[in-house]
């Protein structure tokens, strides 16, 4: 794991002061910092973490011990959601002001694209059986030269994720992309990733989907007003009301309770 102390070097929290929430260290960079940071690590060899948050995994945290302790031991912490990047720019206390989001979703494509260039061998974990190889069409479509070395679905009993990583690890992928949803895929990550013995690995959400074709992403206007939830939400209203119609609200009573606190 990136040793924060001695890899300064490799650390954008020296170009640019972090957001903190609540002791969740969210990383201040733009896309392509990212992608650049995430080919310095690469090149360490060392297996590293990314995790994305939005507002309702921050939540989720407050009072899941386990899942806070996960994203604070993350490598790289990104906003995934505009409210994330707006919040961190409401007051002093929330740390540094973000300058963009960087969502799990352009981190995953702008990263096949680069190890299309660099050689970079990936694996894709999770979704419904099927969609992970359906993604993988469609990469491979877009960037010719991208080595998948594999795609397992995301629903194997947990008992077998020894194994599913021993798999992973069988066939030598650099890079990771495990698309199980969350905080599943954020604990699978953490517990079973350096089994896999790949340098990088990065929860991506429903990701596998978007890429398929099975579900299609916001219009770029919507992204950039921060509407994007609105869109996915518009689209599996059942599935998702929940999460944002009270989510939304309890992010904002969270960050009302994070700005009382001492
Ligand atoms: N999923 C999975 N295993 C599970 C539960 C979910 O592979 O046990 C997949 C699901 O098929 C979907 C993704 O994880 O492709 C979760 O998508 P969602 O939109 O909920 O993810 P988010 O990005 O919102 O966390």
């Amino acid at each position: 794991m990136l040793d924060t102390n001695t890899d300064h070097w490799l650390s954008p929290l020296s170009i640019r002061a972090p957001a903190n929430f609540d002791g969740i260290r969210v990383d201040n960079l733009t896309q392509s910092e990212a992608i650049d940071l995430i080919e310095k690590m690469i090149a360490t060899r060392r297996h590293h973490r990314m995790v994305v948050v939005n507002a309702s995994k921050l939540v989720l945290a407050e009072r899941d011990e386990r899942l806070r302790r996960v994203l604070q031991t993350s490598d790289l912490v990104t906003a995934d959601g505009m409210s994330v990047a707006w919040a961190s720019r409401f007051s002093r206390k929330f740390g540094g002001d973000l300058v963009d989001r960087v969502t799990g979703i352009d981190t995953f494509t702008d990263l096949c694209q680069r190890a299309a260039e660099r050689g970079w061998r990936v694996y894709l974990l999770g979704a419904a059986p099927g969609v992970a190889e359906k993604a993988a069409v469609s990469l491979q479509t877009r960037f010719p030269n991208l080595i998948i070395t594999g795609c397992s679905h995301g629903f194997f009993p947990e008992p077998e994720s020894p194994v599913v990583a021993a798999t992973i690890a069988s066939t030598q992928a650099d890079v990771l992309f495990v698309a199980m949803g969350s905080p599943k895929q954020e604990f699978w990550m953490a517990e079973f990733g350096p089994l896999t013995q790949t340098a990088f690995c990065l929860g991506v959400g429903g990701s596998f989907d978007h890429v398929a074709g099975n579900i299609k992403r916001a219009p770029r206007w919507m992204q950039r007003a921060g509407l994007e939830w609105f869109h996915r939400f518009a689209l599996e209203p059942r599935r998702l009301w929940r999460r944002y119609l009270i989510g939304n609200f309890q992010f904002l009573l969270y960050l009302l309770r994070l700005l009382q606190a001492r």
